[in-house]
């Protein structure tokens, strides 16, 4: 029978999470809703020296603001695996470090930190790694090398001790990854891991593997970072007796600047003003921020678009999808091999997309929340302000720069670009407004088709083609040199609101 697909993301709450885990999370869960299996949130906190506070809650937060929802986990309510803190699970993990090290597989160490930086001194000076493992553990005071009853003495007089792998000298550790195919690692590059400590707690990697175990893991798909964690893992599987239901396992490329040369960090988002992180962040410690993409004015469902797209693509020429969506399409055989380059104006577009797929009415709302803190809410009625909306729409990126673009719908311009003024403003400018008002001004039904032949008739009165006159025209309106269509804004500002700005340009320019 095919195993259920269950899943899990298991981030440790060190600080914000990077949009690379994020990223980690969205894959996990895509894969589980592709293949109607579970997606789990467990919470890897053995480490209680890198403990943040307010880190598990920033994580719950941004997972559930972009909808990445576990179906079990911290923040999602318990199921049959509670708890899913690993620090909450702290006693269960005794029982298999004793099985490890009664089956030979590890072993109680006793060094001093003192002593551990000596061996390592003294093989740095000689050149060699300088690693506990199968030839320096002769050297080292452990359960290996000191008599029993020395062994028995100290774990009974309550000494502090860890308990390492006892890894074989040389060994291929061969597995195979969903993504890079077949990944092999020689256990002479490996050294002697601390699973556990005297104070009861795991490390990572024993508490990961038992977990995964326990929650009936069936794959693990987690950033590149862990795949040199992978052989050791396939190895407490093997010791452990778990080969047979060991999840299979898949690492994700890394996320990396634009520029390509290396991990994407928080200092090239600030370098290059982006974020680097889902949500606003502040450091418990330094107080210092870092923006997020939620306070930046993305949309959930374009950052989850965005993140799906780095490192991995559909085949296709399709670029937006919705969630549902991208879990059809999702494949762990289309995830690449190598890393994702940041891309800020690819991130930028998703929005854009996005802001487009967005309901005029609903922008409307947003609009008028600025109108109102602006106290100009009760000249305009709900009509213009949706209109407004319906036009400016094509032109932003994020709704917040809703005001920037349309400001001059409610205020009409005072100041004029330049750059257009100094280039296009001619002797007979003046008398062309001029000509364009009076025509306006006659003008019974006042739609964009009306003002369009108005000022065409003004312009071929003049002799002035009607290209030449059409940015400063707009200008002239709206004092600003691009916008959207430029006869419907007109209609919208309506006869004596249009005809007054073109007053005051003639006043201001034509002096
Ligand atoms: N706790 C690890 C992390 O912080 C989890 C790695 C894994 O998924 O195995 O990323």
């Amino acid at each position: 029978m095919e195993r259920k697909v269950r899943v899990r993301f298991a981030p440790s709450p060190t600080g914000a999470l990077h949009i690379g885990g994020v990223r980690t999370a969205l894959y996990n869960y895509l894969f589980a809703k592709k293949h109607g299996g579970d997606f789990l949130l467990r919470i890897e906190d053995t480490d209680q020296t890198r403990f943040v506070p307010g880190a598990e809650e920033y994580i719950i937060e941004a997972l559930k603001w972009l909808k990445i929802e576990a179906v079990e986990g911290v923040g999602f309510g318990d199921g049959p695996h509670a708890p899913y803190r690993q620090s909450e699970r702290k006693p269960m993990y005794k029982q298999y470090v004793m099985q490890l090290i009664e089956a030979g597989y590890a072993y109680y160490a006793f060094d001093t930190a003192e002593e551990l930086d000596g061996m390592r001194e003294r093989l740095k000076a000689s050149n060699v790694d300088a690693k506990y493992d199968a030839i320096t553990r002769g050297t080292m005071k452990n359960s290996l090398t000191l008599p029993e009853d020395e062994v028995k003495r100290r774990l009974e007089a309550g000494d502090a001790y860890v308990v390492r792998i006892k890894l074989p000298r040389k060994e291929e550790v061969k597995f195979h990854d969903e993504i890079r195919g077949w990944v092999s690692f020689n256990t002479s590059q490996m050294d002697d891991k601390v699973l556990y400590k005297s104070d009861g707690m795991p490390t990572y990697h024993l508490a990961n593997v038992c977990d995964d175990y326990l929650m009936n893991i069936s794959h693990v798909i987690r950033g590149e970072e862990w795949l040199p964690s992978a052989p050791l893992h396939v190895l407490l599987y093997r010791y452990l007796g778990w080969e047979e239901v060991m999840p299979k396992f898949a690492h994700l490329p890394l996320l990396l600047k634009p520029e390509g040369n290396g991990k994407l960090s928080k200092r090239d988002g600030d370098r290059l003003g982006f974020p680097v992180f889902p949500l606003q962040w502040q450091d418990p410690n330094t107080n210092e921020i870092s923006s997020g993409y939620r306070e930046s004015g993305y949309l959930p469902e374009a950052v989850v678009n965005l993140l799906a797209f780095l490192g991995w693509n559909p085949g296709t020429a399709q670029e937006i999808f919705t969630m549902d969506e991208l879990a059809e399409a999702f494949t762990l055989d289309r995830v690449s091999k190598s890393g994702a380059k940041f891309d800020q104006n690819k991130a930028k577009w998703f929005n854009q997309q996005y802001v487009r797929m967005m309901k005029n009415e609903d922008l409307a709302i947003i609009l008028q929340k600025v109108l109102d803190e602006k106290g100009l809410s009760n000249k305009f009625d709900a009509a213009y302000v949706l209109e407004t909306a319906r036009l400016v729409k094509e032109k932003i990126s994020f709704t917040k720069e809703l005001w920037d673009y349309s400001n001059y719908f409610f205020q009409n311009p005072t100041e004029f670009d330049q750059a257009v003024i100094q280039k296009r403003w001619k002797d007979n400018s003046k008398q062309v407004l001029s000509d364009i008002k009076s025509t306006i001004e006659t003008l019974e039904s006042f739609n964009h088709e009306e003002v369009e032949k108005a000022y065409l008739t003004a312009l071929e009165k003049n002799g002035v083609p009607s290209k030449d006159f059409l940015q400063l025209f707009r200008v002239c309106l709206t004092g600003v040199a691009g916008g959207p269509p430029l006869f419907e804004m007109a209609a919208l500002f309506g006869k004596n609101n249009t005809v007054d700005r073109i007053d005051y340009a003639i006043n201001t320019l034509g002096k």
